[in-house]
């Protein structure tokens, strides 16, 4: 069944046609790990498993590399401010190395807690900096870049169209923002591919051009080119970096090897919060954790991302992932009814749903539209074991685990934080007597999602 999906290169969905027949390659952004990623983080992670599950069920293989950042991120995505694996090592009183490693391990845990297919080469950017220094080699060799007494800078106007993603006239907003006063610089856009260190910077190698380090987007054009070529089928990311760091990723291969890398280039919508956006100083900022901790599994907040489009934005709310957690419950509840049930369903009809959904999926990922499917599957009135094998297949590009859905009902319930809290101040008010008060708690506790019974053995929790 022909996949389509949607190019920013080219701004419409398209038939996906692979480079080489059986094995498609892509390369995919990963996270800057120098704090913990955020839920918005892996709304972009999510779409990028969808898209690796939805290969393999479409019965490829997958030669897919992600990065970890660990260096030359500065704080702003462009080339100023300060390197926010710097920033943070400063913060914490750590070395940056020892940042890096606990971020990234704090990711992986997330992503496995998602049940996110992870790809089969993850690897750091300061593993590869011979061959970022090789890259800018060529692009300096190649006229495409200049130094200066900050770095290497790239010269836009050596290029034939710049932007190419993201439509912009160079007036428009995200680039208007990158326009700064450093004389040295020949064209305003122009961006640093590599970074000649302060004397108090930590990270930084030998080079040609003095103590250094890399600029972020050198990094992903190299690793890109190291382990999947000059010609790769998929780059992705988020919506972000469609103006910046995806941008002067194709203007570096132009500079280094004269064409764009990737065939697609796909981009997940943000995650917004309460309608806006995501941000430290908003404190509106959640982590899996976080939501763990008031009682959404990750796999909830993973079924609360097929509500919507990975092309739109996605509005988070507590209510939202509440809902999308009655939902998981309801189809794991489901999957294990036709587990054990013998009706008798034509298979026709299996093959109508599956269709359906393989259609879905195939359409520029349209996980609201399969999910629709899963549904009907769930609330067909005849329950059957055909059904329970059907929603098995289909989990392989959902990667809700449903096939365990059992033991998510055995398990102990997790009690969050503040709910353990109030269960405290109601024994206290006990103690105390105070009848009244202990009643008011015990109504906060259910207006939150937990039942509690006092047996002889102390106070039981249920959710609701
Ligand atoms: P970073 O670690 O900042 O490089 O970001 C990791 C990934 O998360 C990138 O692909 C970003 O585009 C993506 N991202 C950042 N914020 C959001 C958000 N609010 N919603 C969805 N994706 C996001
Ligand atoms: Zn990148």
């Amino acid at each position: 069944m022909q996949i389509k999906l949607y190019n920013t290169l080219t701004h419409k969905k398209e038939d996906f046609i692979p480079i080489k027949d059986d094995n498609i390659s892509i390369y995919s952004c990963g996270p800057t790990v120098y704090s913990y990623a955020h839920i918005g983080n892996f709304r972009s992670y999510i779409f990028m498993d969808n898209l690796r599950r939805m290969f393999k069920y479409n019965g490829y293989k997958l030669n897919h590399v992600m990065n970890i950042t660990d260096v030359g991120h500065l704080t702003s995505d462009a080339d100023t401010g300060e390197d926010k694996m710097e920033k943070a090592a400063r913060k914490e009183g750590k070395d940056p190395y020892e940042i890096a490693e606990f971020y990234t391990k704090a990711f992986m845990d997330d992503m496995e807690a998602l049940n996110i297919d992870k790809p089969g080469i993850i690897t750091k950017a300061t593993d590869n900096i011979p061959e970022m220094i090789q890259m800018v080699k060529e692009i300096l060799e190649n006229g495409y870049a200049y130094e200066t007494s900050k770095g290497i800078y790239f010269d836009v106007s050596k290029l034939d169209k710049y932007p190419v993603l993201s439509n912009n006239d160079l007036s428009g907003e995200e680039h208007g923002a990158r326009i700064d006063v450093d004389p040295e610089k020949k064209n305003p856009y122009d961006f640093a591919i590599w970074i000649k260190a302060p004397e108090n910077h930590l990270m930084k190698w030998d080079s040609p051009w003095g103590k250094s380090y890399p600029g972020w987007h050198i990094e992903c054009s190299a690793m890109g080119r190291k382990y999947l070529g000059e010609n790769f089928d998929i780059h992705t990311g988020g919506v972000d970096h469609i103006p910046i760091h995806h941008e002067n990723e194709i203007a570096q291969c132009k500079g280094a090897f004269g064409h764009n890398p990737a065939k697609m280039w796909m981009h997940c919508e943000f995650l917004l919060v309460d309608g806006g956006k995501m941000s430290k100083s908003l404190g509106n900022i959640y982590t899996i954790k976080e939501l763990q901790e008031k009682g959404t599994e990750p796999l909830a907040y993973k079924l609360f991302c097929y509500s919507s489009h990975y092309r739109n934005k996605l509005n988070f709310t507590f209510e939202g992932v509440k809902s999308a957690q009655t939902s998981l419950n309801r189809l794991r509840e489901g999957y294990l009814k036709n587990l054990e049930a013998d009706g008798d369903i034509s298979d026709d009809k299996i093959a109508q749903y599956e269709n359906r959904f393989h259609e879905a999926i195939n359409d520029d990922l349209n996980m609201p539209l399969a999910m629709g499917v899963v549904w009907e599957v769930i609330r067909n009135e005849v329950k059957s074991k055909q059904f329970a094998t059907l929603l098995e297949k289909f989990d392989e590009v959902l990667g809700l685990d449903l096939k365990n859905s059992k033991k998510y009902f055995d398990k102990e319930i997790e009690i969050p934080k503040e709910i353990k809290e109030l269960i405290k101040q109601r024994s206290k008010a006990k103690e105390e007597k105070n009848w009244e008060q202990a009643d008011k708690i015990r109504d906060e506790i259910k207006e939150k999602g937990y039942n509690i019974l006092d047996t002889k053995n102390g106070v039981k929790v249920e959710k609701i």
